[in-house]
């Protein structure tokens, strides 16, 4: 899977970094001093990179611990959001990622506990009060996991910190260190979900929906909080049909009483990323709209949106308390918020 392996001198040796090369015996490992030298010049393709990703292992200087976007949020007051890595292991034609960095390579900062540093801080300034944290913002959340052990790592120091509470947002089926251990109550689990046949046009390496359900229940029978993505929610002349069944498909097999939050959001980019990506993928049919440009992002046109989630909010409702259920971008949130007396939004998120 990983032929070429690039360490930063910083944390050549060190302990994660020596478990981590060690599960590649066969690949290539080439020192620098920094992962920039290695990640940002400008002439790199994303496509051709993908084919064959290396791992960059390096040391996270500076904020680790950001705010989330205005509006981010599943409930919480107070919303960050944190990226042990950059770059994911699936490829998914929506990703934002692609239209954002120049390389596809995966960046893993080894030095996690600045993350967990980062995030005491947080804890610090909001005194008495929880604190929420996202995690799968620049990659996915568990889909390296078994290399990285990082969200291992971060549940023992939630064990400790129980007013911190996390949101791990994957795709992946890589769940025994979860299995592995007592649920936290300070952790959702949120499973990024798609109708079947969108997932596998459009979600590529990514684990079939099905495979995701079957996690995402066993999740929930032992007993951790879980979250249902909806997000972004992709247009096709079949949406209603397509939608309505994978809602069907997934409450009838998730307990409403795991379920912490559902998300529903459209498909929005940055016009710059847009614009990265649709050079990339000339031909992509998802490309083609009905597109339109507002508030520097590319959405669908606003009559499309709001007929999308409109629609997919109300079949929400046939399922669960609308309490649970989280809106993004303006316009649906306008527009399902009304006779909501509190304003739920999310921002941009990766699937
Ligand atoms: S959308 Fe999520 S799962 Fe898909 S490639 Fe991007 S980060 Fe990975």
């Amino acid at each position: 899977m990983i032929d070429t392996i690039y360490v930063e001198n910083a944390v050549a040796c060190h302990e994660r970094t020596k478990s981590m090369t060690r599960r590649f015996p066969d690949a290539a490992c080439v020192t620098c001093d920094r992962y920039q030298e290695v990640f940002n010049p400008k002439a790199q393709n994303f496509r051709l990179q993908k084919k064959k990703p290396a791992l960059i292992l390096a040391k996270k200087f500076g904020a680790t611990v950001l705010p989330a976007p205005e509006g981010y949020g599943i409930g919480g007051e107070h919303n960050y959001y944190f990226s042990h890595m950059l770059n994911c292991i699936y490829d998914c034609r929506y990703c934002f990622l692609q239209g954002m960095y120049r390389s596809a390579h995966y960046v893993v900062f080894v030095n996690y506990e600045r993350f967990f540093d980062g995030m005491a801080a947080k804890l610090e300034y909001h005194r008495g009060e929880d604190v929420w944290f996202f995690s799968g913002y620049d990659c996915d959340s568990l889909a390296l996991e078994p290399v990285t052990g990082f969200v291992r790592e971060l549940l023992d120091w939630l064990r400790q910190h129980p007013r911190a509470q996390v949101e791990l947002r994957t795709k992946s089926t890589q769940v025994r260190s979860l299995f592995e251990t007592v649920p936290l109550p300070n952790v959702v689990i949120a499973y990024s979900l798609t109708p079947d046949q969108t997932a596998a046009t459009l979600e590529h390496k990514a684990p079939s929906v099905q495979k995701r359900l079957a996690a995402l229940a066993e999740l929930a029978e032992r007993g951790w909080n879980v979250g249902l993505r909806f997000d972004p929610v992709l247009y096709e002349s079949r949406y209603q049909s397509l939608y309505q069944r994978l809602f069907e498909d997934v409450f009838d097999r998730v307990p409403q009483n795991s379920i912490h939050s559902v998300t529903l959001g459209p498909f929005r980019m940055p016009k710059p990323y847009f614009r990265n990506v649709t050079r990339l993928y000339p031909d992509e049919a998802l490309f083609a709209g009905p597109f339109e440009s507002r508030d520097k992002m590319i959405s669908y046109s606003m009559d499309c949106e709001q007929q999308m989630m409109s629609f997919c909010y109300d079949q929400l409702l046939r399922y669960t308390a609308a309490d649970k259920i989280y809106t993004c971008s303006p316009s649906s949130r306008d527009l399902v918020t009304n006779g909501l007396d509190r304003d739920k939004s999310v921002g941009i998120q990766n699937g």
